[in-house]
């Protein structure tokens, strides 16, 4: 079982947290912190918990203190909180809930109650990430969809814009590509797909957002990034595509490729230039990088 959810267990009295280790070990795997600020520490590192059970009374930061801290951040507030407490009276429920968490269990635990609902927020969460992949992700490929491109770049050019950095934009698109199918298959121009998916996240950084646009067209978005530079960055692609001969048939490509100029607001601008650019690269050709 390489992929045990991984559950996070807060509490400054190491026996509880061994009772509850006890309970969850042969399902999970168990990280455990005692006190708050090691926990939100524990939150955001590898490998990052499914669900965090959360001691409230606790010297230095308690629980509520340590849920709306990780409710806050973007990295941790999907992760489910339980709230585990001696705590029993109504409010205390009440504002654990308001605080964002979606269980409460009051202590003395027992085992089939933790159990059976640590097993339900997990299976909740688990469903809940799958959805938000397959809205996020082109199935073919596993890059990301247009429609992640789209959310994601908002903020990304903003901050660039206000930051005055660089960031710029290339769209790809397989050359003949209708031919390619004709000739070899379906199956075959699918496989070219994934292929050439695998070469573009070979050479881009985590920060760069790597999108199945449509069809046979691809859009990165390179963060930090000028013109230059990005123009390297799709001639080296363009070449191993080129070189990458797959099942001893040539496929080749063409780019445009453009940057941010500060009068642009959008990513539909950039996209625009791009298009004109790749326009000039299948006209004057094909199998070649021209920049905006
Ligand atoms: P150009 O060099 O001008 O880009 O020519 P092209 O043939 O690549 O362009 P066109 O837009 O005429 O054809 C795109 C082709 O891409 C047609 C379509 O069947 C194919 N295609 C789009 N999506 C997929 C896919 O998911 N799998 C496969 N195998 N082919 C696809
Ligand atoms: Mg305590
Ligand atoms: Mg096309
Ligand atoms: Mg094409």
């Amino acid at each position: 079982m390489a992929d045990k959810p991984v559950v996070l267990i807060v509490d400054d009295v190491p026996a509880n947290i061994q009772s509850l280790a006890e309970i969850l070990k042969d399902k999970y795997r168990i990280k455990v912190a005692t006190d708050g600020f090691r926990s939100l520490e524990l939150a955001v590192t590898e490998p990052l918990p499914d669900l965090i059970l959360l001691d409230i009374e606790m010297p230095g930061m308690n629980g509520y203190e340590v849920c709306e801290k990780l409710k806050q951040e973007p990295a941790t507030k999907n992760i489910p909180v339980i709230f585990v407490t001696a705590n029993d009276q109504e409010e205390d429920e009440e504002h654990g809930l308001q605080m964002g968490a979606v269980d409460y269990i009051t202590k003395p635990i027992r085992s089939l109650i933790v159990a059976a609902r640590v097993n339900t927020h997990i299976t909740l969460k688990k469903q809940r990430d799958l959805l938000t992949a397959m809205a996020t992700h082109d199935q073919l490929t596993g890059l990301f969809n247009r429609h992640y491109l789209m959310e994601s770049s908002v903020k990304c050019i903003s901050h660039a814009i206000r930051h005055k950095h660089d960031i710029s934009l290339m769209i790809m698109d397989i050359d003949h590509f209708k031919i390619v199918n004709d000739d070899y298959g379906h199956p075959f121009g699918d496989r070219v797909l994934q292929k050439i998916a695998n070469v573009l996240i070979s050479e881009c950084r985590r920060e760069d957002v790597v999108t199945r646009f449509g069809g046979e067209e691809f859009v990165i978005l390179f963060d930090f990034c000028n013109l230059k530079d990005a123009a390297n960055k799709s001639e080296t692609i363009r070449s191993m595509i080129e070189a990458l001969q797959p099942e001893g048939h040539l496929i080749t490509s063409s780019f445009g490729v453009t940057q941010l100029s500060f009068k642009d607001d959008s990513l539909d601008s950039m996209i625009k230039r791009a298009d004109q650019a790749l326009y000039m690269a299948k006209e004057s050709g094909r199998n070649r990088v021209v920049t905006a």
